[in-house]
């Protein structure tokens, strides 16, 4: 794939803080498949329908996870309480579309992520796939 054409050809450092300003604050949605369900509830170890009662609500053709009053995803508590099952879309910022579809975008995402401008390198290429698998 020719990435000479996007700004980030020469990649662009991230390394996730685990701040959790992107799990806090202004409300959004969370896109949950049906696949990241199952694992969530197997990892809490509760039944799925406890699961999409308590912490899940009705989104596109899967769920979204519920926030609090704040904004603040229910799984956020003091840190991501379900880290190693987070949803792609958590795993896949801040590479989302949204975010990199123009410079001036990013340097707005770059004031919000203190993740990015650290940690190794990823590539053009690997942001790109990143964008594609991620469901935002
Ligand atoms: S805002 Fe950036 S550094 Fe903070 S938790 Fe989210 S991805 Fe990680």
């Amino acid at each position: 794939m020719d990435t000479n054409r996007y700004f980030f050809k020469n990649g662009i450092r991230f390394e996730c803080t685990r701040c959790g300003i992107c799990c806090t604050g202004e409300p959004g949605t969370v896109y949950v498949n049906k696949e990241e369900v199952y694992k969530i509830a197997k990892y809490l170890n509760i039944e799925v329908d406890v699961l999409k009662e308590n912490y899940l609500y009705p989104f596109r053709d899967s769920y979204s996870i519920k926030e609090l009053e704040n904004g603040d995803c229910i799984f956020f508590k003091d840190g991501c309480s379900i880290y190693p099952v987070r949803p792609m879309q958590c795993r896949t910022y801040p590479f989302w579309m949204m975010n990199l579809r123009n410079e001036k975008r990013w340097e707005q995402v770059k004031k919000e992520c203190p993740g990015i401008g650290n940690g190794r390198i990823y590539t053009a290429d690997e942001i790109i796939e990143i964008i594609n698998n991620s469901p935002i």
